[in-house]
This record gives structure tokens, C-alpha cells and sequence, in this order.
């Protein structure tokens, strides 16, 4: 049996950092990184906007040129799934391969979730996860014209603005009744909506799909439940993922909608970590609440606490959560988590197309989402972390630099 003082289960963006701290650190100790996709670490966030558009091609978008690996002293393991965990022999099992580790390191972010009802298994139906599910997409998009994109979260609204560009005739179909009902407030959604709309895209919330009708393996309309046909080429799927954990649960870890952690990322077993997409943990931007965030910068922050504490060091997992969407020419950003909040303010005006939304919760400022407003997101940040209650008046007046907003 191999084994490696470190062992990294899932080569992602929270893997690949979990490598990159190790070696930024000192650790001097044997690292392997065992991922089931067949590349070298890679940014997930172009699948949606450059790469898929075409205007970075896959070099780029590696976390580190392919060397960097083998230079750190990186073992990568590609092309392998880990099926079991031992947490008492302390091994993995990777199809016939058993290899042991001293940490354990599980960072393997989740799978998209698809849709169950009939035709949802259609060659040209699509998910937007791996590199994968887009050069599938990529090498079709020639011979298409219609796409339908189920789901109104970030990576539909992303996919159908790319789509667009390439004069693509979309429907976006969304069940609840505004696009990103779960991440942001009703002004962000009304803008975003109201955006698509204006580069052609038949968005189309509140509403109920019923399946894909589905020919010769291909799907050719999706059916709705009110009996309308939507002609399609090809669907998209982007209503989110389910967290990988399915080894590690059966292990014994505790969890239920991705694994539990404690504040160093520790899950419930010895000498395993869990970070990234897939790792629930009690966040104070949540308010305390367990939950699992779904962005390159928890990946990050996570993969630096658990690297931390392997190294010995107690440094407490307390980022401020930040996000990025790129739709069109608007570069949205934010910063905190705006679930519970009581009271939003505008700041700026959407019809300018450079504006944010703050979100309050009993006076305090707890997140942002910034339009093409970078100044309010940088210096927004501060008062998220302080937590303070500030002047509404001037929080509201985009001629006051939020870094000069008074107390309330
Ligand atoms: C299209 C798209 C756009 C996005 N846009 C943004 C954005 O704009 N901003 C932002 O902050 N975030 C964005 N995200 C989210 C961000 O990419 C994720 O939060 C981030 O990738 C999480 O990192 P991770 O390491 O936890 O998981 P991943 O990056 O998904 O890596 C997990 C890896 O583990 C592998 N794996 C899973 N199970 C096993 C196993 N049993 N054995 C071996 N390997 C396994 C997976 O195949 C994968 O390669 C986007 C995501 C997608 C898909």
C-alpha cells in the first residue's frame, strides 16, 4: 500500500490550495492529490463565462501550469475515484489502489443536481460543472440554435448570457417567482431579469416544466406542466449540486447536506478534513448557522485553515464570504451573506448600471451586491467584518465613499 502524510481527495480549487499552502508553509512531508477528473487543478468559474465563451482557452484557466506539480513535490493521483474510506486502518481505496495517509484531506466539491423527470438523460442534455460538460456543449453550439437553460442561479444566468453573445435563441425557464430567489434580494433580481430580457433571452419565472420530449436520444422540446412545447437543441441544467460525501458519510463522519466541520475544518473523524463546496460548517457572516458555501474564496479560506491546523497551528476559519458573476459587461461582487436580512438599501441607480444593494439586519450591514461598482465593494467590506450600525442616510448616498459612512 502507498502512503502519503497528506493525502488530498478531490483536485479541485480546494484541493489545489490545500497543495499550494502545504508546500507555502514548509510542510515537508509526502502530498498527494487524487482527483477523478483527468486534468490538473483548474478554475471552475470561466466553465460559465470565458471558457465557455471562447475567450480563454484551458491553459489559462489552470489553477497552476501542469509543472508546478511535480516541482512542489506533488503527487497527482488523476483520473481516480476514491469509492472508500477507512478512517481506523486510515486508507482510501481508489479502484484497486489502496493508499494510506496520516490527514486526510476530502475536498471534493459536489455533482450537479439533474433533473429526474423523463428525457432528462438525452445526449444534448447538459450540466455545467466539469470541463468535460462544456467542451460537450462547445462542439454542438455550431450546429444549434435553440437552447433551453433550466435554473435562474448564477451559472444559467451566465450560461444564457454566453449563449447570447453567440446568437443563440434561449429560454431560461426559473420555478420560483424571481432569477437567484436563493442568494440575493428582489432589486438584483428584478435588474437581472430585466437585463436578459433586453439581449433577447424569453426569461421566464413562476413557471413548471413537466419533462424533455425526447427523439432518437436527443431532446427536442421541453414540455411544460400548463401543456406548452418549447422546441429545443439542447438543455442545460444549472439547478445546483449535491455535495460529495458519500465515502466519507459512510465512514461514519457526521453530516447531512455536505460534511460537518468544526471551526479548522476537522470533521467528525480522526484526521480528516473536509473543505470547499462540500464542508457544512457554522459561519458568523450566517449568523451561526451551518452551512455550505458554494465559492472559490470558502475553497480557499478552508483549504488554508485545515492546511494550518495540520501544520499545528490554531487559526480559526472566520472569512467574510465573497462572490463574483460576470453577465454582459456587468461585473457584479459580493460581499456577506445576505440571508435574514430585514431592510435592503439602493445605492446608486440601476438604470446607470452601476449601483449596489445593502442588505441590512437591525441597522447593521451585513452584505453587498455591487453593479459595476467595485469602490462600494472594497470598502463595503469593512463595515460587513465590524458589524457596526451605520448612518442609513449616507449608506444610501452614492456621493458618500462607504469608507467615510458615520455611525448611526
Ligand atoms: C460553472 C461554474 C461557475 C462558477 N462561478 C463561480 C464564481 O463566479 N465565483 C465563485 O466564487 N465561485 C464560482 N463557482 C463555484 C466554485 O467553482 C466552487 O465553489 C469551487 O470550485 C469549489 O471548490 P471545491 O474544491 O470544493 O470543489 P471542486 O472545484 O468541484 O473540486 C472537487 C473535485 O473533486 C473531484 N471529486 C469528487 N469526488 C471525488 C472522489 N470521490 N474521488 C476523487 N475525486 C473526486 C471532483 O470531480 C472535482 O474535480 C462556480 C462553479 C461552477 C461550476
Amino acid at each position: 500500500m502507498s502512503y502519503y502524510d497528506v493525502l488530498i481527495v478531490g483536485a479541485g480549487h480546494a484541493g489545489a490550495q490545500a497543495a499550494i499552502s502545504l508546500r507555502q508553509l514548509g510542510f515537508e512531508g509526502s502530498v498527494a492529490m487524487i482527483g477523478d477528473e483527468k486534468d490538473p487543478p483548474y478554475e471552475r468559474p470561466p466553465l460559465s463565462k470565458e471558457y465557455f465563451a471562447g475567450d480563454k482557452n484551458f491553459d489559462r484557466i489552470l489553477i497552476r501550469p501542469a509543472a508546478f506539480w511535480g516541482e512542489r513535490k506533488v503527487d497527482m493521483l488523476l483520473g481516480k475515484r476514491v469509492k472508500h474510506v477507512d478512517p481506523t486502518a486510515k486508507f482510501v481505496t481508489a479502484g484497486d489502489e489502496e493508499i494510506g495517509y496520516g490527514s486526510l484531506i476530502w475536498a471534493t466539491g459536489g455533482s450537479p443536481r439533474m433533473l429526474t423527470c423523463n428525457g432528462a438523460d438525452a445526449s444534448n442534455v447538459h450540466a455545467v460543472r466539469r470541463r468535460d460538460d462544456v467542451d460537450a456543449m462547445m462542439a454542438k453550439l455550431d450546429q444549434i440554435d435553440h437552447v433551453t437553460v433550466i435554473g435562474g442561479g448564477y451559472i444559467g444566468l451566465e450560461a444564457a448570457a454566453v449563449l447570447t453573445k453567440f446568437g443563440k435563441k434561449v429560454v431560461l425557464l426559473e420555478a420560483l417567482d424571481r432569477v437567484l430567489a436563493r442568494v440575493a434580494g428582489e432589486d438584483l433580481s428584478r435588474f437581472y431579469e430585466a437585463e436578459h430580457r433586453a439581449h433577447g433571452v424569453d426569461l421566464r419565472t413562476g413557471t413548471k416544466m413537466d419533462c424533455i420530449e425526447v427523439r432518437d436520444g436527443k431532446a427536442t422540446a421541453v414540455l411544460m406542466q400548463d401543456g406548452e412545447r418549447i422546441e429545443t437543441d439542447m438543455v442545460i441544467v444549472g439547478i445546483g449540486i449535491v455535495p460529495e460525501t458519500g465515502p466519507l458519510i459512510a465512514a461514519g463522519a457526521a453530516g447531512g447536506n455536505g460534511v460537518d466541520v468544526d471551526e479548522y475544518c476537522r470533521t467528525s473523524l480522526p484526521d480528516i478534513y473536509a473543505v470547499g463546496d462540500c464542508a457544512a460548517h457554522a459561519n458568523r457572516f450566517a449568523r451561526g448557522a451551518q452551512i455550505r458555501l458554494e465559492s472559490v474564496q470558502n475553497a480557499n479560506d478552508q483549504a488554508k485553515t485545515a492546511v494550518a491546523h495540520i501544520m499545528g497551528k490554531e487559526d480559526p476559519y472566520d472569512a467574510v464570504p465573497w462572490f463574483w458573476s460576470n453577465q454582459y459587461d456587468l461585473k457584479l461582487q459580493t460581499v456577506g451573506l445576505s440571508t435574514g436580512h430585514d431592510q435592503t438599501l439602493l445605492r446608486g441607480d440601476p438604470a446607470a448600471r452601476s449601483f449596489s444593494v445593502l442588505y441590512l439586519k437591525g441597522g447593521k450591514l451585513i452584505a453587498l451586491d455591487c453593479v459595476n461598482a467595485v469602490k462600494d465593494y472594497v470598502q463595503g467590506r469593512a463595515h460587513v467584518l465590524s458589524g457596526a450600525a451605520l448612518d442609513q442616510a449616507q449608506l444610501a448616498d452614492p456621493s458618500v465613499p462607504l469608507k467615510e459612512v458615520g455611525l448611526a
